[in-house]
Formats: structure tokens, C-alpha cells, sequence
């Protein structure tokens, strides 16, 4: 049966009448469509820039902690299997050649202006720089995957588990310290220490490179995502947020 355009009028007006604040509970502000301040119309400011930021509007970013036993779990579950499985061995290949694709490094300043594809590159070229290994960047993969598959209170969308694992690898590679020369405006050369290696990442960014991470891994989860979620409860118990037995 055919809708009257009055009916969809109606439920058209419903729409806008009831995302003038944000859809949030208890946030209270307003939509930056009704602030006139952008074309969110579910949401308002602070809870858009959360989701650039977080991959959620309201699911911040999982500490070091919360990610531990999921990683630990994750690095012993894949040692005895790097050569023994064809999946692990597939992805590990593959993460290898996105590693060794990313091309060179550059130093920070020039990052200004470039498109969010190449600053994506360059982080990941950064991580190859810095030594991280193609078995950390799977372990991550499985710890984040794991951790929001386990979690009751989480946000299970691929975007928010793309920026956790951009994320992840962020911290991994913040403590990654280089002294790069440059030369300044007379030619001498400089040298610039250069603590992070994602320099400012923007939400663009950290989803790409999330992407980039977990697409080659998507056999490994399919796979073995389950036995390394039961090896982690058999060690370290179940989520906090979950009673102690099933
Ligand atoms: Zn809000």
C-alpha cells in the first residue's frame, strides 16, 4: 500500500521535530543541524567530535589496561602459529607488503596539507620504521576485536573497532623517538626530534589506517578469534563488567 505524501509529511516533521537535540541520553545540547553549525542531525558538536576522535559518539577509547589481557592473550595464541597456519601466515604477508607499500617516512611539518590517504601511509611507514612487527600489528588486530566482542558495555560497529586499533597502535609506537636532520632556511642542517608517530592524527586518518590493519586480517578473526577470546578468559578471567561464571 502506497504512503499518502500527507503521512510523510507528517512523519518528515516528527523527524525534524525530534532531532533538534542531541539523540544522546542526558546530553541536552543541540544538534549542530539545529544550531545551524554543521549538518549533524542527530548530534551535537561535542558528541561529533567525540566520534572523530573515539570512532563512537559516546564509547571513549580503551585505555592500556582494559587492552592488556586481550594483547597477552592474542601474542601467545598466534607465537606457535606464525608458520603453521595458513590464515595467521596470510595475514602476516600481507600486512608486510601494506608496511612495505607505505613508502618513506617524513618529518612532521611536511604532513600539513596532505590528504588523509598519505598521512595514513606515512604512519604506517613510520611503525615499519620503528621495528613493529607484522605480528603485533595481528595481535592488535585480535586484542581490539576481542575485547569489544567480550565487552557488554561496548560499541560494536566497524568504525569504532577500525579507530581502536589505529589507536592501539598509536600507543604502541608513541614511546618511538627520532632524530631526524633538516635543513633550515640557510642550509644547515637541523636536527628535529620527533616523538610520535602519528603527529596530530585525524579522525580521517586513524580510520584508514585502522582499515588498512584489519582488512588483511579479517580470515584470522574469522578463524581464531574465538579460541584466543577463550584462551584470554581461561587466564585472566572474564570482562569486569560481566558476572565471574557464565
Ligand atoms: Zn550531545
Amino acid at each position: 500500500m502506497m504512503k499518502s505524501p500527507r503521512r510523510i509529511k507528517h512523519r518528515l516533521d516528527q523527524g525534524i521535530a525530534s532531532s533538534t537535540g542531541c539523540v544522546i541520553p542526558s546530553c541536552g545540547r543541540p544538534t549542530m543541524a539545529a544550531a545551524g553549525k554543521g549538518l549533524a542531525a542527530f548530534h551535537c558538536r561535542k558528541h561529533v567530535e567525540h566520534k572523530a576522535r573515539h570512532g563512537s559518539h559516546w564509547h571513549g577509547t580503551y585505555s592500556a589496561a582494559e587492552l592488556k589481557p586481550y594483547l597477552a592473550a592474542a601474542t601467545s595464541y598466534l607465537r606457535p602459529r606464525i608458520n603453521a597456519d595458513k590464515f595467521i601466515s596470510a595475514a602476516l604477508a600481507s600486512i608486510e607488503g601494506t608496511l612495505e607499500a607505505a613508502g618513506p617516512t617524513e618529518i612532521a611539518t611536511r604532513l600539513k596539507g596532505m590528504p588523509a590517504s598519505k598521512r595514513a601511509k606515512i604512519a604506517l611507514a613510520r611503525l615499519r620504521v620503528g621495528g613493529i612487527k607484522p605480528e603485533r600489528f595481528v595481535a592488535i588486530v585480535l586484542a581490539v576485536t576481542a575485547l569489544i566482542e567480550e565487552d557488554p558495555g561496548s560499541h560494536r560497529t566497524k568504525e569504532f573497532r577500525r579507530v581502536q586499533i589505529a589507536k592501539a597502535l598509536h600507543r604502541l609506537a608513541s614511546g618511538y623517538h627520532r632524530v631526524w636532520e633538516l635543513p633550515d632556511d640557510r642550509g644547515r642542517l637541523r636536527k628535529v626530534s620527533e616523538l610520535h608517530a602519528f603527529p596530530r592524527s585525524s579522525g580521517p586518518v586513524l580510520r584508514l589506517i585502522g582499515k588498512a590493519v584489519e582488512q588483511p586480517c579479517e580470515w584470522v578473526v574469522d578463524k581464531h578469534l574465538a579460541s584466543v577470546l577463550n584462551l584470554k578468559v581461561k587466564r585472566y578471567g572474564r570482562h569486569p563488567a560481566l558476572p565471574p561464571k557464565a
